[in-house]
Order: structure tokens, then sequence, then C-alpha cells
């Protein structure tokens, strides 16, 4: 591997507010590059919509700065690189790599974003692989873009080790393209992620399952792909996402009630086994405690009344 520059990046979605399952993810990202001098991108994936909501990317900004994880550079906004995605789906088109989907699956209007825990549909069958690109030309419905996914892989993650994940099993041929001016998730986050340098990725395990076919369209680009970290998620004693009937875990929940951040960032620190008790720290006091392998690999588990004693 060539020697490229360290550098992370933070790609909230503005969906909705960012909550204290994000902040641990983050906070582990940003101090993965910062205890090695490297830069931290920040790139808001705001193509989701109807998801999107408009004030959440404000927010976004307010969290982080509230957390101090500082970012370098200008905030990317992935709506405004539409042309660019588009580019690189013409790529895809001239080489056959896609075909138009005229499937009315849910996961073809769900493919804009991220596949979080819950989200990964059944594995597309196949129906529209026997199209070829110019065939889309005489289509009279609306479609997608699938990619054609050749084989499944193994990558080494930087927290879980050796990962193999079955294609077929996750899902099969992949949207990259959702309809006119929607690119999907899989396909905005690799051209995002290589055009601006990136070589390291941290991010939530739930998303695992997407880093095989990211690995492919990094494969056709003939890009080379970043180190992959998954680490694991914050979630409610039901082991699902985090939920109102837990407790507000909302990062704007925490500061309208005036704690500081320090005080989050302490239980964030201890829960990822960086300091004995959750006392206040502040993330530029974390740079030197950060050690990826002290963070436990099972899922941090938090109910109400634990969520309670955060304060
Ligand atoms: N924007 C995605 C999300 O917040 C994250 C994608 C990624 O880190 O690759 O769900
Ligand atoms: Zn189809």
């Amino acid at each position: 591997m060539s020697e490229r520059p360290l550098i992370g990046r933070l790609a909230p979605s503005p969906t909705g507010k960012q909550h204290l399952g994000n902040a641990r993810t983050f906070l582990i990202a940003w101090l993965s590059c910062r205890s090695r001098g490297g830069e931290v991108l920040l790139r808001v994936e705001d193509i989701d919509s109807p998801r999107v909501k408009p004030e959440a990317t404000q927010q976004i900004f307010d969290d982080l700065r509230w957390l101090g994880l500082t970012w370098d550079g200008t905030p990317e906004l992935q709506t405004h690189r539409l042309p660019i995605y588009e580019a690189y789906l013409r790529r895809l088109q001239e080489r056959e790599l896609v075909y138009p989907c005229t499937c009315t699956r849910s996961d073809i209007l769900a493919a804009a974003s991220a596949p979080h825990l819950e989200h990964e549909g059944p594995a597309y069958p196949g129906t529209c692989a026997g199209r070829n690109v110019s065939d889309a030309r005489s289509l009279d419905r609306p479609y997608a873009w699938r990619f054609r996914v050749s084989e499944s892989s193994t990558f080494e993650d930087g927290f879980l080790g050796e990962t193999f994940i079955d294609l077929e099993k996750v899902g099969g041929d992949f949207v990259v393209w959702k309809s006119a001016n929607a690119p999907a998730y899989q396909l905005a986050v690799v051209v995002d992620d290589a055009l601006q340098g990136v070589t390291e990725v941290v991010r939530g395990d739930d998303l695992v399952p997407s880093t095989p076919r990211q690995l492919l369209l990094y494969r056709a680009f003939g890009w080379e792909a970043p180190r992959f970290v998954h680490v694991p998620l914050v979630v409610g004693p039901d082991g699902g996402r985090l939920a109102k009937r837990h407790g507000d875990a909302r990062l704007s929940a925490f500061r309208d009630r005036g704690m500081a951040s320090e005080t989050l960032l302490g239980w964030l620190a201890w829960s990822c086994g960086w300091l004995k008790e959750p006392t206040p720290v502040s993330a530029e006091e974390l740079i030197p405690r950060f050690d990826l392998r002290r963070v436990p690999k099972a899922a941090w588990v938090l109910s109400a009344e634990d969520l309670g004693r955060i304060s």
C-alpha cells in the first residue's frame, strides 16, 4: 500500500437529531485520526430526501462544536455534489456494470440512506439483471440503477479483524442510483470518500454489510479503499437502536439541560475503556488516552435508568 496521509471523516445524515450513539462513534472516529495527527473532514450526507430535516444540518454543526470535535476545511454537503455522482454513474454505465431495475421494492426507495440496523432488506433476486444499460431508453416506468455484484468478499477490519460477508445474503445486486437526481448512499459515500482522499472510515458496525458493496465500487473505479473500522453501537436493553422509550438520548437534550459536554464525554470515554470512572473530560484531553483495543467488543447497552444516571 502506498503511504497516503491519514484522513478520516465524520459523515452524519441530517435525518433527525444526533444522539449519544452517534456521539460515541464520532468520538472514536475523531480520536483515531487526531491521535495519529490525521485530518478529520466533515461531510453532511443530506441526499436522503424526504427523510432529511432542513434544521438538522445546523444541529450537526452545533452538536459537534459542543462536543469539541473539530473538523478541517469546509464541510461538504452531498446535495451540492450531484453532478459528480452522476459522472461516476455514467462510468459504471459505460462498462455495463449496472442495469436499470424497475422493481418497485421498498429497498429502492430506501437506497438513499445507509442501511442501518434493521434496515437491510431481503436479497434482490436479480429480476432485472438480464437488461443492458441501453434498455433503459425503452422503459416506460421509473427505474433505479443496480450494480452487478460479482462475488462476496473478505476484508480486514481495523476493529473486527478479518470479516466475511456473503453478499447474496445481504442483498445481492444493490442500488447505486434511486431515480432521477437521486444517487444512492453506496455510490455517494464511495465517490466522496475516494475524491476527498479519505484513508480511514470509522463507523457503526451496523454498516458492516455495506462495506463489501463499497469495496466492489472501489475496485470498479480502480481506487484504493480506505481502512474500515466498524465499532459497536449503543443499544437499548432489547438490543435495538436507542428509542424514545429508553429515554432522551439526543445530544440537544443534554445540551438543553445545561450539561457540560465534558460530562457526556466522560461517560463515553468510560464506556470505551479509556477512563476508570466516568469523570468529566474534554475531547482534546482524550487524545493521548485513545486506544481502539480497549473499546469493548459488545454494544453498549443503555437502559432508561442508565441514561438517567448520565448527568
Ligand atoms: N451518513 C451515514 C449515516 O449517518 C453514515 C455513512 C458512513 O459512515 O459510511 O448513517
Ligand atoms: Zn428489478
